[in-house]
């Protein structure tokens, strides 16, 4: 039998299933008598501070081998600390007089609901978060032991309902060889964890957990998301021939991350690596030149309060100073309609992604702009700042955010607090600002091209609907031409372009870029060795022969198929 899902990490492996089952308990419903409330009260207070002691020491135990895993906890840590739900568990158990278990369950169900509400994966995803520390305190007010903390003796392949952040965070990784789930987008924290260690995973495999049986032989191909049950001799054949290439390959790949990235004839291409949190693996001070992509929205989820220009500015000045002269482009507040702030009441679009959204939010709310400029400006003395613009769509947007930026920087002359110099820059990710890139590449110091918003808008596909997926195509031949076009009117300006979406980490797609002229790509750090090894496979000569043959093809699927065999 073969089962079918969507890949969210890619690879071939075959092995043994096993199946995770996480005990999560559903309170029931139920009512205090008076004289309960306060027990029930003092209990919540003391599982809390029993949650927070677990959650430091795995923060602890993590922060040294896997900043970004111990990074998960922390964030934990602070959603125990969340000050609306303890006002509001409190004043169920108090007012309401309900149990302490059903006053977790629920509280932590209302913020659950509303986090699913909101239309971009990377927000709603963090209610996987929320999910997992309401199990954790639940697990804690019915004493139970954690059965997450498994090892395995032998590999496995995982398959689970569902994988929490902290479920993947705490199983060896070098004992699991694949990850199949129910759930899960390919922005989850399974996928994007399991794709940052180069597990191979399928996710979303319809009622995976009625087919598969604890320890049953399956052959999974990651790369088209298929699963084969119980496979025969042939195909365990070929399995284990296929599984052994990906581990040879994974292995040769991780080879080339510290070393510098060049054509095979010796062209020198930058790598930029894209930040969306303050914690950095430290090995990216050498293999990385530069922070192409720094998310600073990062900084302002999940929060009550907006994050003030002093804690802004300790964050901007420690990237700063960890990357030195190296540039750090901060692309500032790219928040909007979709991506909601806790803290803020944001008025609901039928549309979001055409909304008010990027630098439009920005300009309807200036005073959260110019406190992040001011504290990005502050801290640029402490290293090589460069400052970048999302959702920019006509050359207005462009001068009416460099009039702000202007205006901040006189203020801080006034009042004589130094700063440095600073580039200003865009980021080419709407159509309008993409055909009059000759018009652009004049107004500013340089750009980065961000495919993920660009394709979306080009092909009118939004990019987390599931439903029009298809429409969605990043090797269009639209998307090229476009790229091309942006390609020539930065170079005749000899401004800087780069791009930070996902096409640029695509290895397929890497020569292309190339050989239409790009020489600086921005990634996930995962990414970093596998394109350093394909860039180090092709010449310039050959990747402009690539371009102009893509530049001729008529569809998608003909391009797609033509760079796989290349
Ligand atoms: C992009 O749109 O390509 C991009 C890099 O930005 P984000 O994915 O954060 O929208
Ligand atoms: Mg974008």
């Amino acid at each position: 039998m073969i089962i079918t899902g969507k890949s969210a990490a890619p690879g071939v492996v075959l092995g043994s299933i096993y199946i995770y089952n996480k005990n999560f308990i559903i309170p029931k419903e139920s009512f205090l008598k008076d004289e309960e409330k306060n027990f029930h009260l003092q209990r919540y207070n003391s599982v809390k501070e029993l949650a927070k002691k677990e959650l430091e020491e795995l923060k602890n135990s993590l922060s040294k081998i896997d900043p970004l895993k111990a990074e998960i906890f922390g964030a934990h840590q602070e959603i125990v600390d969340d000050i609306t739900i303890n006002e509001e568990i409190p004043a169920r158990i108090l007012s309401d007089l309900w149990a302490g278990d059903w006053a977790i369950f629920q509280v932590y169900q209302t913020v659950i609901d509303a986090l699913h509400q909101i239309a971009d994966p990377l927000i709603s995803e963090r209610s996987d978060d929320f999910d997992d520390v309401r199990a954790l305190l639940l697990r804690l007010w019915y004493d139970q032991k954690d059965d997450a903390l498994l090892s395995f003796k032998e590999p496995v392949i995982i398959a689970a309902h569902d994988l929490k952040p902290s479920d993947t965070a705490k199983f060896d990784k070098d004992k699991i060889l694949a990850i199949l789930t129910e759930t899960g987008g390919v922005n989850s924290h399974s996928a994007i964890i399991a794709r940052s260690y180069g597990i191979p995973a399928v996710l979303g495999i319809e009622e995976l957990l009625s087919h598969v049986k604890q320890g049953q032989l399956v052959a999974v191909n990651a790369d088209t998301g298929t699963v084969i049950l119980d496979p025969k001799e042939e195909t365990i054949n070929e399995f284990q021939k296929k599984s052994a290439d990906f581990f040879r390959d994974r292995e040769n790949a991780q080879a080339y991350r510290n070393k510098e990235s060049k054509t095979s004839c010796g062209v020198k291409i930058e790598i930029g690596v894209n930040l969306s949190g303050s914690n950095v693996e430290p090995d990216l001070k050498t293999c990385a030149d530069s922070v192409g992509l720094f998310r600073s929205e990062f900084l302002f989820l999940d929060r009550n309060v907006l994050p003030a220009e002093g804690e802004q500015f300790d964050c901007y000045k420690q990237i700063l100073e960890f990357f030195g002269q190296k540039p750090v482009i901060l692309r500032t507040l790219d928040i909007g309609a979709d991506k909601k702030l806790p803290c803020m009441d944001i008025v609901s679009e039928d549309n979001p992604f055409l909304g008010n959204r990027g630098i439009r939010f920005c300009f309807n709310s200036p005073d959260i702009f110019k406190t992040q400029i001011r504290a990005a400006l502050r801290a640029s003395v402490y290293g090589n700042l460069w400052l970048m613009i999302p959702m920019v769509t006509s050359l207005d947007c462009i001068r009416k955010a460099k009039e702000l930026i202007n205006s901040v920087r006189a203020d801080l002359r006034q009042e004589k607090i130094p700063y440095g110099d600073v580039k200003i820059g865009i980021m080419i990710e709407v159509p309008s600002i993409a055909l009059a890139a000759d018009l652009a590449s004049k107004e500013v110091d340089f750009a980065s091209i961000g495919s993920n918003d660009l394709c979306q808008y080009l092909c009118a596909a939004d990019r987390t609907n599931a439903e029009v997926f298809a429409y969605y195509q990043s090797y269009h031949p639209a998307m090229f031409r476009l790229i091309k076009d942006v390609i020539k009117s930065f170079a005749r300006e000899k401004k800087t372009l780069s791009i930070c979406g996902e096409l640029g980490s695509d290895p397929l797609a890497v020569p292309v870029l190339i050989g239409l002229g790009l020489r600086k790509l921005s990634m996930g750090s995962a990414s970093i060795a596998s394109v350093k090894r394909r860039l180090s496979s092709v010449s310039i000569e050959k990747a402009e022969q690539m371009a102009e043959k893509v530049l001729r093809m008529e569809t998608a699927v003909e391009i797609e198929k033509y760079l796989k065999n290349s």
